[in-house]
Parts: structure tokens; sequence; C-alpha cells
């Protein structure tokens, strides 16, 4: 039971990397029968697993600290070696997809390896291999540039997780300040992160034509697995979202305004849900992770053995710090076959959402380590399934919730509930503006902003910059990482949303039923696709 701190890291050799995947690749191209074939996967599956591992050991180690030298070194390594990984992955890929023993595969493998690997075919070709890395590079700019924040504020230098926290102070004065102070740190970069933009757009567009797809994205939807709905199902659900959600939303910022005695909702009021402030979680980030054990050993044995897994070995460090990477995630290391929990606890309620909905990550992924299945493609679902898994375990943790926050559960529960109402206009207008900035990959930054802007207006009608320059031009987004490095997953969120209230309801309703029904579909992993999980 090593703890990650103790785990060793040794960087990938990737020549000697390469001729044992090309090696396995031809045993699997001459193997005269599916069970030979099955062998040689099996061998594949085991290389991927290993660079796999030591990529998100990168990933976490360099995260948790962005100012270490070694780590920087070889996140860096990772940025030019996983395009090459992915090369090689594509060649297994069409291997899989020309197999003569594709339904004796299909029995053993499942369906759904055949159809992410048609899918994955098409997002890879040697010709981008440098494009691939260049996109990668250009995503760590953005991270490092976010975690470079360092604005002094009430007497001290922050982070911008840290200014998040004022900006929810029953204060107005210290809200606005701190919203300000946000807003002018991505103000005094812009020219930067207008910078690094451009250059994703331009090079993902150019990816995209190498391809063949007309523009970017077919492609990103192919890179996101999305096997069974496209562009045009996605674009009536935002008008569903239009029509149903963003009236309900607009109501709620009316009550809030109410609630807090104002006469209109300034955008520097939009984080203050309750005149006597938000609701606090008791005990700090050590508060959290004691009530999370107990509330993981209470929910079912299958939750407690998770998260005493996760204690035991120090699969999580969660409090904000300086120099640390913006935001929260969950990564997985195949050969220890364990989770990875990454967050920055501020001391908001946020802190109990990202732990819950982290865990959610977490526990499903530790259950497909436990599943075993031998096919790493299966280890996750595809993003809007795994984001089910994090935002329905947000909802079960419910009960709970008297513990995490004392007095304040009702106004966390309350908080949480509207929450997710509020983030549903939010979602698909990050998901229009990107068919709409990929769609025309040749305007300017000014006209994106512009058309950000726009955006807001159709979906977000009550939000109200105050003047603020810089917002007004539409600069909000800069701070949303997924449209810099993960573009089009964002979709994926509204759609899981929906999801989750389905297993709130339920847990009102059935208790037991909706944990076995949330449980089964933790267990199934990304062995099916999205409609059908
Ligand atoms: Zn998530």
């Amino acid at each position: 039971m090593t703890k990650f701190d103790d785990l060793p890291y040794v960087r990938p050799d990737l020549e000697a990397f390469e001729a044992e995947f090309r090696a396995a690749l031809r045993d699997f191209g001459a193997a005269g029968s599916a069970e030979g074939q099955a062998a040689a996967f099996a061998r594949l599956s085991s290389l991927r697993n290993g660079f796999e591992t030591a990529a998100s050991m990168v990933e976490i180690r360099q995260t948790r600290n962005t100012l270490d030298p070694f780590y920087e070194a070889e996140n860096d390594f990772m940025d030019e070696a996983k395009p090459r990984v992915e090369g090689l992955e594509s060649e297994l890929y069409a291997a899989l997809a020309a197999s003569p023993f594709r339904p004796e595969l299909e029995r053993r493998l499942g369906r759904q390896l055949f159809r992410l690997a048609e899918l994955k075919m098409k997002t890879y070709k040697p010709e981008i291999l440098e494009d691939l890395q260049a996109e990668n590079r250009l995503g760590s700019e953005y991270v490092k540039l976010k975690a470079s924040a360092r604005v002094p504020f009430e007497g001290e230098e922050r982070n911008l997780t840290e200014l998040l926290a004022f900006a929810e102070s029953p204060d107005r004065g210290m809200r606005k300040r701190a919203t300000a102070a946000i807003a002018g740190f991505y103000r005094d970069h812009e020219a930067e992160f207008d910078r690094i933009y451009d250059e994703l757009v331009r090079l993902r567009d150019a990816i995209a034509r190498k391809l063949g797809f007309p523009n970017f994205v077919p492609l990103a939807y192919a890179r996101l697995g999305r096997s069974d709905y496209g562009a045009e199902a996605v674009a009536g659900y935002r008008r569903q979202v239009h029509a149903t959600v963003v009236p309900l939303a607009a109501a709620l910022r009316k009550r809030q305004a109410a609630r807090l005695g104002l006469p209109s909702l300034e955008f520097y009021d939009e984080a203050l849900e309750f005149p006597s402030g938000n609701p606090e979680p008791l005990g700090g980030a050590e508060g959290i992770v004691a009530n999370g054990l107990s509330m993981f050993a209470a929910m079912s044995k299958e939750t407690g053995d998770f998260f005493r897994l996760l204690s035991e070995r120090g699969l999580y460090d969660l409090e904000t710090r300086k120099g640390k990477a913006a935001g929260g995630y969950c990564s997985y290391l195949p050969t220890e076959r364990v989770p990875y929990i990454f967050a920055n606890f501020n001391g908001t309620a946020e802190d109990v959402d990202t732990f819950s909905h982290e865990c959610g990550h977490a526990f499903q992924v530790y259950r497909s380590g436990l599943a075993a299945r031998g096919v790493p493609d299966y280890d996750w679902p595809t993003l809007e399934a795994c984001e089910i898994h994090s935002m329905g375990m947000e909802f079960l943790a419910w009960p709970w919730m008297d513990s995490f926050f004392g007095k304040d559960a009702a106004k966390y529960r309350f908080r949480h509930l509207s929450a997710g109402i509020l983030f549903l206009p939010y979602g698909v207008l990050v998901d229009e503006f990107q068919h709409w900035v990929y769609g025309n990959p040749q305007v300017s930054p000014a006209e994106r902003k512009a058309a950000w802007r726009g955006l807001e207006r159709k979906y977000l009608p009550w939000r109200d910059y105050s003047g603020d320059e810089f917002l007004e031009r539409g600069g909000f987004w800069f701070r949303q990482g997924h449209i810099f490095q993960d573009p089009f997953y964002y979709i994926d969120y509204t759609l899981a949303q929906v999801s989750a209230y389905e297993f709130w309801g339920k847990a009102g309703a059935d208790r037991g039923a909706a944990w076995a029904s949330y449980l089964s579909l933790c267990d199934l992993g990304g062995s099916e696709s999205y409609l059908e999980l």
C-alpha cells in the first residue's frame, strides 16, 4: 500500500515503448485467431496503462506545484510524448477495426471499443503530430498563466481561487472589489489570453482540415467519443434549455435580489445567496475530509472501502495554495488501479460540491479498477456519462450535509439545488459559443468577445456588469478553462446535471433503489455508449 507521494516516477523511454508497442501490434496483425489477437491486445493494454500512469503522475505533481522545475520539465516532455502515443494508439484502433476476427473480439471485448476505435481513427494522422504537440503546449501555457496570478487584495497576495471566496462576502463593497480584482487580472493579461486562444482556434481548425473535416466541430465530437449523437441534437437541447430553463433561472435571480434586499442584482451580487452569508462548511478542508470519511462509511460498504483507501494512500490534495494550478479534477493511475483527487478548497460551500463531485468520479474509476475489464478505454465512459457519476454523487451526499454544514445545511441544499438550474443556461452558452467560434475560425479576438457578450444576453438576460468595461466587451470566458483546454467538453455537464436531478428525485422517493441504480451505472464504467448507459 504505497502512498502516492512515495510512488516512484521514471520518465517513460519512448523509443523502447514504441518498439514494444509495434512488436505487439505486429503480433496482433499476424495472429491467426481471436485468442491470439486478444493476447496481443492485453500486452498493448498493459503498455498503455504504464504510460498513462506516468502521465497522470506528472499531471498531478505538476499541478500540485507549478513552480517545481522537475515536474515542469516532465510536463513539457509529456506535451510532446502524448501525441506520439496517440499516434500509436490510432494504429491499434485501425487494426481493431480491420480485424478478421471482429465478431469474436466484439464478444470478448465489447462493442463499445470498436465504436470508439472507429471514431478515434478519424482523429489522427502522422501529419498532425507536431500540431497536437503545439496544442498541448498552448494548453499548458494557459494553466501556467492562470496559476501565475498574485493579486494584492486585503493586505496579501491572493490567487484567483482565494479571491473567489471574497467575492461571496456579505459585505457588498468587498464583493464588488473582489469581483473587480478577478476581472482585473484577466483584463491585465488580455493580450496573452487572446493570443493563446487565437492560436488554439487556428491550430485546431488546421488539424481538422488536415484530417478531412470541414472544420473543428465534427473532429471535437469524434475526439470526445460521441458515438450516438451529433451537433444537431445538441443544438435542439440548447433550444430546450433556452425555452424552459432560462425563464426559471431568471425567476430565481429575481428571488435572490429580493432576498438580499436589493432593487436589482449586479454581477458582483450573484455569488451571494443569503443576506446572512452563504453556507460555510465546518472545520475547513480537514473537517470536510473527516466528514467525508464518515459519510462514505455510512453510505454503503463500497464507498466506505473506497474512501478508506484514498485516505490511507494519500490520494488527494484538496487545499488551495500559491503556485498550485487552479480548478479541480480526478485522475487515474491504471497500474495502481487507484484514483487521485485534486482540488482548491477555499473555505466556501463549493468545497463540499467539489469534494462530493470529484469523489463521484473517483468512486466510478475505482470500481473500474476492481472490475479489471482489461480494456483501458473502458476505465472511464465518455465525459457526459462521467459527469453523471460526479454530479449524481453531489445529490446522493445530501443526507450527510447536516454534519458538513451544521445549522447552514438547509441553506446549502437550497443553494445546491438552485445552482444547477442557474448553471444550465451558462453551460449551453459555453457550448453555443464554441460552435460559433470553430464555425468561424477566422474572426478576430474582439469579435469573439462580442459574440460571447451577445450569447450572455440570450442565456443570462439578468447579467449586469455595472459598466465594467472589460466584462462588457465579453471577457468573462477567459476564466473558463474548458474553452481553452478541453474544447466542446462542457455541454456534458449540462446533460449530466439533468440526470443528476433524476437521481435526486429517485433518492427522495426510494433511497435504496437510487443507490442500486447509481452503483450499477458506476460499475458499467465506459463499457457502453452514453445513451446506452
Ligand atoms: Zn466532473
